[in-house]
């Protein structure tokens, strides 16, 4: 997928009809062939602009930072950014009608590797669920695919999955990358920075790394879209989605399918009560 001349053409319409202030897209790294968000604010940066498969990181990050919120901003969304969106408008931290949203129907974007990226293989909706105009011709819902890392683990005894997350949390540098790269994560006062707390500490202990990564994940617990731009800022380079996609496969299951932010107003699992719902076990 190339949409570079589309969405320049469009983000020229939008600045000349002066219906946004800033323009959030992506644009060519100056040292390598890969992509950085970019935000835009003057129609001569226009041309900076680039769509394609190496357009990997969600942008509704940048609609939680102050020089954003309250602005009229054009943005471009794959469909898991797109849920992302939903799950920030259904929690009140962006207001639709400050937006022009252009959706993707998308084929999937390429890991370091240069292979199409785990998550878009097991991708359940690649079209933009929320958008004011969509690109590409879109493919619909897909079955659900348990995560082939999840299954994997499974397969292994207690033991062998504690020494395996023993290291990841060893490898954690505390550096809170993965929470700041989660358009999720827009808490002013998050919980895991409180230095003051036995728990909750800047320490780079595996005690403190597992009690952060395991309260984030939680929180994230039914409004995860999968969309890896966590995974993708870990500088120490951990499998993150492990956590999340358990959280989301136990979800999917239990809760009647919920995926998160598949549909406007949506609050997510955790906030509806249903009869039917299961209580066999505690999440
Ligand atoms: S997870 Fe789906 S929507 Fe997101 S980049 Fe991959 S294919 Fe596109
Ligand atoms: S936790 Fe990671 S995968 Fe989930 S929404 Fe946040 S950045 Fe995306
Ligand atoms: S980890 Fe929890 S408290 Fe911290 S920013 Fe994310 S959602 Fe908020
Ligand atoms: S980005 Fe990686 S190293 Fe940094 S805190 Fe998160 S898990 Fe740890």
């Amino acid at each position: 997928m190339d949409y570079t001349k589309q969405i320049q053409e469009i983000a020229t319409k939008l600045f000349t009809d002066g219906k946004i202030d800033i323009f959030i897209g992506y644009r060519k790294n100056s040292f390598d062939d890969n992509q950085v968000p970019v935000l835009i604010t003057h129609p001569a940066d226009i041309s900076r602009l680039v769509f394609d498969d190496k357009s990997v990181f969600n942008l509704t990050n940048y609609l939680k930072f102050e020089n954003t919120r309250n602005k009229r901003v054009g943005i471009i969304v794959k469909g898991c950014d797109s849920r992302a969106l939903n799950m920030l408008m259904t929690e009140n931290q962006v207001k639709r009608q400050n937006l022009y949203v252009i959706g993707i129907s998308c084929t999937g974007v390429l890991n370091e590797q240069g292979a199409k990226a785990q998550n878009c293989l097991e991708c359940v909706m690649p079209d933009a669920v929320v958008y004011d105009e969509i690109l590409g011709t879109p493919a619909g819902k897909k079955e659900y695919i348990v995560n082939a890392d999840i299954t994997a683990l499974a397969t292994q005894g207690l033991v062998e999955r504690g020494e395996y997350f023993q290291d990841i949390f060893e490898n954690c540098i505390r550096c809170n990358a993965c929470r700041h790269s989660c358009p999720l994560c827009y808490c002013e006062k998050c919980c895991i920075d409180q230095e003051t707390s036995a728990l909750y500490n800047g320490a780079n202990t595996v005690s403190s790394a597992f009690h952060a990564l395991m309260t984030w994940s939680l929180h994230l617990a039914g409004r995860c879209v999968d969309c890896r731009n966590c995974e993708k800022a870990c500088p120490s380079h951990l499998p993150l989605h492990l956590l999340h996609k358990q959280n989301e496969m136990v979800i999917y299951e239990n809760f009647q399918h919920h995926l998160a932010g598949m549909e406007k107003d949506d609050r997510g699992a955790f906030y509806k009560y249903s009869l039917s719902d299961p209580d066999d076990f505690i999440l």
